[in-house]
């Protein structure tokens, strides 16, 4: 199965109410959208279409983009033990954080709140089917990589190392050492927990005089399902990526040059892989940067779901364009579905155990949850 890219257009913001919009989403007729038409930037009277799996207008709900593009395929995939992966792409001030944080009050709830909200319905649930048989842990952990460097934001910035932590492959997938866990047994938890991390992220943006746009943000939720005798642990990452603008025309003062470089150069990056990968080279450069190599599209990811962000207006019009010509170039890399395996945990059998004396692991108590949420 290929990467499913989706395009979100956000609508005009206060002060962009006078200004001249050039995107706009087509559909054939009682369906919904699935182009994206734009002018061609040297000539208004010709323009280029992009075509996507779908396309939110400006009056799409959080609600709908969840319902229709993260609940059924994702959480379902994620339980059957599969992994998964939703990164937000898009130039900076299109809706990246809106999609997946979001706002504070309900309905205006993001991408990454809601997967959380229902991930515990369907660990209630699964324990309530399984009359306490199976037990659902989820744990989380929450980066950012900011200049190639990939930091905790469980931790306060100030105990941070400047150079921050290294990552590792560990049986074809790339991890960061030393990342703090958390376990987190309800969506209260969860919002206390991430709210806290968010605050991580922008103090410590505001001390490295820089906006937490330019760092990508990574969420991974680990779900751990555990019957008397088995584990299944899967994962979902959920990345809002910095922003994809090209520097090279915005007027940078230096320092904020060295800054864009490193954010450009790990999109640049990516954009690397994603050609290599569509043109089925045989060298992708993942491991030319820590986003990259984190990401790794196309490798061993799981469903993948890309969300790319776009703004409507004139201002945007050659990012918009660069943005959907990755897109559009995303869409056809091939991702691989790799079931996690359950795991067997208590032996009653192994025949080389019992020819040494019949060893068997112990059998572990489950640990109640927290049922309130
Ligand atoms: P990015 O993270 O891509 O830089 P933001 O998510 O910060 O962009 O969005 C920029 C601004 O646009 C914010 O003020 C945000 O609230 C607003 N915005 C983005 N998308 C929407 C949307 N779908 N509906 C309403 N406001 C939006
Ligand atoms: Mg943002």
């Amino acid at each position: 199965m290929s990467v499913r890219v989706v395009a979100r257009i956000r609508p005009l913001l206060k002060h962009e109410l006078d200004k001249d919009t050039i995107v706009c989403a087509e559909s054939a007729e009682g369906q919904n959208p699935t182009t994206v038409r734009i002018p061609n930037p040297k000539n208004d009277a010709e323009t280029f279409t992009f075509q996507f799996g779908s396309v939110y207008e400006e009056n799409a709900t959080q609600q709908q983009l969840f319902e229709n593009e993260v609940v059924g395929p994702t959480v379902k995939h994620l339980f059957n033990g599969y992994d998964a992966c939703i990164f937000a792409y898009g130039v900076t001030g299109t809706g990246k954080t809106h999609t997946m944080r979001g706002g504070k009050s309900l309905a205006d709830r993001g991408v990454i709140p809601r997967l959380l909200s229902n991930i515990y319905r369907r660990c209630r649930k699964i324990e309530k089917d399984a009359a306490g048989a199976t037990q659902v842990d989820v744990s989380l952990s929450y980066f950012e990589i900011y200049c190639d460097r990939v930091y905790d934001l469980f931790e306060p910035p100030e105990k941070r190392t400047p150079s921050g932590l290294p990552i590792r492959d560990n049986h074809g997938k790339t991890v960061v050492v030393g990342l703090k866990e958390m376990q987190c047994s309800t969506l209260k938890e969860f919002e206390h927990l991430y709210d806290q991390a968010n605050i991580n992220r922008s103090t410590s943006a505001t001390k490295l005089n820089a906006h937490s746009s330019r760092s990508h943000a990574v969420l991974c939720v680990k779900i751990t399902q555990t019957t008397e005798s088995t584990v299944r642990v899967s994962q979902v990452s959920a990345i809002d990526l910095a922003g994809s603008e090209d520097n090279r025309r915005t007027d940078n003062n230096k320092e904020r040059l060295i800054e864009s470089s490193a954010i450009n150069k790990s999109l640049f990056v990516l954009a690397q892989c994603v050609e290599a990968i569509s043109k089925k080279q045989s060298r992708i450069p993942y491991r030319e940067s820590k986003m990259t190599r984190i990401l790794s599209l196309g490798q061993n990811n799981g469903m993948t779901l890309m969300i790319l962000n776009i703004a409507p207006t004139r201002s945007y019009h050659l990012d918009t364009l660069s943005s959907l010509n990755f897109a559009n170039r995303t869409k056809k890399i091939e991702v691989n579905e790799v079931e996690n395996e359950p795991i067997f945990r208590n032996i009653t059998k192994p025949l080389a155990a019992t020819s040494i004396g019949g060893a068997s692991l112990s059998r572990q108590p489950l640990r109640p949850l927290n049922t309130a949420h």
